[in-house]
């Protein structure tokens, strides 16, 4: 696979849906220690609105397709999070306007474009213990994987399968990350040192996004 197209991005999205369905206690658990419990119940409702809404959207165009997911979540996840993946989508979908498909790094583009739009929006830098903690090093990795591919091996991979699998793998270790720090944005700022030995919640849906997304590509 070189290049994500609409059909790609919707399995990717059904597929997201199905992970925060079943990751709903998961996220909620880890909400329950450093904010308020409903983290798991924000995303998997916003995931299933999606779902729900997947087949009225544009699949021709990708960035029509993601803007239009952003509206979904924006106005279903609600909690910090919502306005955040809702800029994230939309935001992404912007930069990939009118494109039929996304090679990696047209890919890589819009992504950051998102994170620029979620780091606008909240504020947040790394090191935060926010979203942007496994959003951020997911936009590098794919950046890495443009200008350094991995050599050709076993099993032989695309650029853009292999910036896939590198941006699912840096998010999930900046979401782990997250545990031994200080919250310094959102909810979990107001527990102070009391936010350290937890798992960001935010960080944590991201990983599993950017997991669900290299899933989608066979990884
Ligand atoms: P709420 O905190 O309003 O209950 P959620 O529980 O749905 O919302 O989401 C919490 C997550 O949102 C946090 O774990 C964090 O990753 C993310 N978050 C909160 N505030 C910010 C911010 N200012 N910038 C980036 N991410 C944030
Ligand atoms: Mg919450």
């Amino acid at each position: 696979m070189d290049a994500l197209n609409g059909v790609h991005i919707a399995a990717w999205l059904e597929r997201a849906a199905d992970v925060m369905e079943r990751e709903k206690v998961l996220l909620t658990e880890l909400d329950a220690a450093i904010g308020d419990s409903d983290h798991g119940v924000n995303m998997a409702r916003g995931f299933t609105a999606v779902r729900v809404r997947l087949g009225g959207l544009d699949h021709g165009d990708v960035g029509a397709l993601l803007k239009g997911v952003g509206m979904i979540l924006l106005s279903t996840v609600g909690g910090a999070s919502g306005p955040l993946y809702g800029t994230l989508f939309r935001d992404a979908g912007q930069r990939a306007a009118g494109a039929a498909a996304l090679d990696l790094a047209a890919l890589a583009g819009c992504l950051e474009a998102g994170l620029d739009g979620v780091k606008r929006r909240g504020k947040a830098s790394p090191g935060d213990k926010t979203m942007v903690d496994a959003l951020s090093p997911a936009v590098d990795a794919l950046k890495a994987a443009l200008s350094a591919p991995a050599p050709a091996g076993e099993p032989a991979r695309s650029p853009l399968v292999d910036g896939l699998a590198r941006a699912a793998e840096a998010a999930q270790a900046g979401a782990l990350a997250t545990v031994p720090l200080i919250a310094r944005k959102g909810r979990a700022s107001y527990l102070g040192e009391r936010s350290a030995g937890h798992q960001d919640p935010g960080a944590t849906s991201c990983s599993l996004l950017l997991r669900s997304l290299a899933a989608t590509a066979g990884v």
